[in-house]
């Protein structure tokens, strides 16, 4: 009893509910952008999460084509559909539903992404990751992780866990290598489901709920999140995550080691300064990249 008090005590409460803005980036993919928008800028260390989802190929035939980017990684997770990568160095690759690409740009690639099919369902996620600032010009280094390469876990009756990044339990995601030690779990829960995640106290730390609406936090305070919606978790250990009874819920569940360094931003370069942005703007107009 006393346990499990001590452990809500611990438990990581929502502070902030955002719900994504309609945006159109690339070559013009209609997508939802939840972190990188006026209204929530960053959630230290990370940049941006747009999740993309469309049945219509005119809302995602025009891709990603040819574009640059330094300072930071992208991660890409499809849960549909496949997408194609190649870059200015000779790598490429099908990212297909399940698989994950976390490419960390470092001090730059040029590279495009752009959707390998004509109609039907794409449907994914990238989330940009703030690199340090001793990082931030390091060689470019891609981890792609085919879908059969993440663990799944059932890790309560009716709730399975992909372990893409970070450790769940004794699993440990094949995502291997990033200084901000990030978790990032694909978390399904069948209707009436409750799974006790934790999380390094260390960490900032957000969940998306991506298909029908969950419970977060503790029993006394617990937030209902809408599809659509990221809960900002406050600070503790680990987090509640509860689905109603009558409907299942899936969320992606993330956290990471925050920088505390300036961010200076333009478009796909993310630095420390102002100079060394026009650095980079300078580097990738004379292909320097
Ligand atoms: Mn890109």
């Amino acid at each position: 009893m006393s346990t499990s008090i001590d452990r809500n005590a611990s438990s990581r409460r929502v502070t902030r509910l955002v719900r994504g803005q309609p945006a159109s980036d690339g070559a013009g993919v209609k997508l939802n952008r939840v972190i990188g928008t006026r209204e929530f800028d960053m959630l230290d260390p990370f940049l941006m999460l747009d999740e993309f989802r469309s049945d219509q190929a005119g809302d995602y035939l025009a891709g990603f084509p040819s574009h640059p980017h330094r300072g930071f990684e992208t991660v890409t997770y499809m849960l549909a559909g496949r997408m194609r990568h190649a870059d200015n160095q000779g790598n490429s690759g099908l990212l297909t539903a399940g698989s994950v690409q976390w490419m960390t740009a470092g001090r730059g690639i040029v590279h495009s992404e752009m959707p390998e099919q004509e109609d039907g369902l794409m449907w994914g996620f990238q989330l940009w990751v703030n690199l340090p600032a001793g990082e931030k010009m390091r060689a470019p280094r891609y981890q792609n992780i085919a879908p059969e390469a993440v663990p799944e876990v059932t890790a309560a009756p009716g709730a399975r866990v992909r372990v893409i990044a970070g450790r769940f339990g004794d699993v440990e995601g094949p995502v291997q290598g990033i200084s901000t030690a990030p978790v990032y779990l694909d978390v399904r829960l069948d209707a009436g489901a409750r799974l006790d995640v934790p999380l390094p106290s260390t960490h900032g730390a957000f969940a998306y709920a991506y298909e029908g609406d969950l419970s977060i936090g503790p029993a006394d305070s617990a937030q209902r999140v809408a599809r659509g919606q990221l809960a900002v978790l406050g600070d503790g250990e680990g987090v509640l995550l509860s689905a109603p009874a009558d409907a299942p819920a899936r969320l992606i569940l993330v956290a990471g080691r925050p920088l505390r360094e300036p961010v200076a931003k333009y478009g796909p370069f993310v630095m420390n300064t102002p100079e060394q942005i026009h650095e980079a703007i300078r580097d990738y107009q004379s292909g320097r990249f």
